[in-house]
């Protein structure tokens, strides 16, 4: 007998149909003898229904004390869910009970719409488990220290399923979705994306952390912290198919470096629209500048990604950074009403219109040439490069939004990544 943890996110309980689906797969584990904990996301579409209300009643407010509305809004949509797969599960004659976020509890900071989740409490979870029950708890939701309901941020579900699974320590952390495991790229976008069998932690930190949306972040950086055993599997598979079938299918996210794991030099291309651009005009060329811009940008909760400052002329220089796209208003109005007077600087000008697109492996480590191909091959479609970054084993260019697709599917074919590997 395993404690293992599924989750399912939104197309996979996009319906009535497809809950019921969910519950008959989650009541073939029970009965091969597992314990099961089952974290959904809100049905398809309905995180964004519920933002977009929000929206249409007050579309610029970013203030603390709107966001944390946003949480009480959006969290919703999960305890629907929940409360739907247990009656779904009790249709099925499993016992299951569900719990909204607050009621396990799963103890987050107070960060509104992108919480962190501090600790989860496993004593009633564990209590119904022994009892023989089938839990179903939220995901994407938590509460913080205040009573507040708060949320993990969008694909959130990903890292409760992932942080339960850790605090149980559980045997297994499946992750059921639409597509049947983790590709080199998003297979939406490019058809001829191969899926990976494994792949390592670090490669999938990487593509996670730089939009792969298969999974969020964070459920990653658990998984790593806490060993958890994590794999990413379709939920379209028909729900009677072989247990021990299913439980190999898809791709399992590996803690070694496995040598016969797929070790080509470049492993996934990743990109994202989330982030905008912004670049303070005229900036003097002084000491501290960074840290007086990006210190206040800090202080307001708001997280960088790129940055670039260039060489001075005349003693004064622009520099620019990127911020998702939910903070952009906010970050300008803060650098214009703050940082500006007390810098000197002349101007702040920002573009939304950007995307990022990052190669991704290990292999990279070990091989040089690696991000001039990158350049070369994006230099050939005519394809403009604004920002570059970095790291062992990954490079990033941000360019223009438009050129996304294009720059991704050129990118997949010069790395080889269509090629089947021997
Ligand atoms: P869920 O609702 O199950 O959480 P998501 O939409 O959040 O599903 O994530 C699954 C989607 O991630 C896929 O449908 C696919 O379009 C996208 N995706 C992006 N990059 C990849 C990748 N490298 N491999 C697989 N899917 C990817
Ligand atoms: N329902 C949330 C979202 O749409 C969380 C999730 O699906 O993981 O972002
Ligand atoms: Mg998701």
């Amino acid at each position: 007998m395993a404690l293992i943890v599924h989750k399912y996110g939104g197309t996979s309980m996009g319906s009535a149909e497809r809950i019921k689906n969910v519950a008959k797969r989650v009541a073939k584990w029970v009965r091969a003898g597992h314990q099961l904990v089952v974290v959904p996301s809100a049905m398809s579409g309905e995180t964004n229904r519920l933002l977009g209300l929000a929206k249409e009643i007050s579309p610029d407010a970013h203030s603390d004390s709107h966001l944390r509305e946003l949480d009480m809004i959006a969290s919703t949509g999960e305890q629907v869910s929940v409360g739907l797969l247990s009656i779904a599960l009790q249709a099925e004659g499993v016992e299951a009970v569900s719990y909204a976020g607050w009621q396990v509890p799963i103890k987050t900071n107070s960060a509104f719409t992108k919480a962190r989740i501090e600790s989860i409490d496993d004593v009633r979870v564990r209590a119904d488990l022994a009892a023989g029950k089938v839990v179903v708890i939220t995901g994407f939701q938590g509460v913080d220290p205040n009573g507040n309901i708060t949320t993990l941020g969008r694909g959130g579900s990903d890292t409760s399923a992932v942080a339960v699974a850790a605090a149980l320590k559980a045997d297994e952390c499946l992750i059921y979705t639409d597509v049947d495991g983790v590709y080199t790229t998003d297979p939406r976008v490019v058809p001829e994306a191969r899926r990976l069998k494994a792949i390592s932690f670090e490669e999938m930190l990487e593509m996670a952390s730089l939009g792969s949306k298969v999974l969020q972040i964070r459920s990653v950086e658990f998984a790593g912290k806490y060993r958890v055993p994590t794999r990413v599997l379709s939920s379209f598979t028909p729900w009677d198919i072989n247990i021990d079938e299913e439980a190999k299918s898809g791709t399992l996210i590996s803690f070694e470096e496995d040598e016969k794991m797929e070790q080509a030099v470049v492993s996934g291309i990743a990109f994202n629209r989330d982030e905008a651009k912004i670049t303070v005009v005229g900036v003097p060329d002084k000491p501290g500048i960074a840290y007086q811009i990006l210190g206040a940008v800090a202080d307001a909760n708001i997280d960088v990604d790129v940055i670039i400052q260039n060489v001075s002329h005349d003693g004064k220089t622009d520099f620019s950074f990127t911020v998702h796209r939910n903070d952009y208003a906010k970050t300008v109005d803060l650098l214009k009403a703050k940082v500006l007077p007390a810098l000197g600087a002349a101007d702040v000008v920002g573009d939304q219109k950007i995307c990022k697109v990052s190669i991704v492996g290990i292999g990279m480590r070990s091989h040089a040439g690696i991000a001039s191909k990158m350049f070369g091959t994006l230099s050939a479609e005519g394809i403009n490069i604004q920002m570059i970054t970095t790291s062992e084993i990954k490079t990033s260019v941000v360019i223009d939004e438009k050129y996304m697709e294009l720059a991704v599917r050129e990118l997949h074919k010069a790395f080889d990544l269509d090629q089947p590997k021997a």
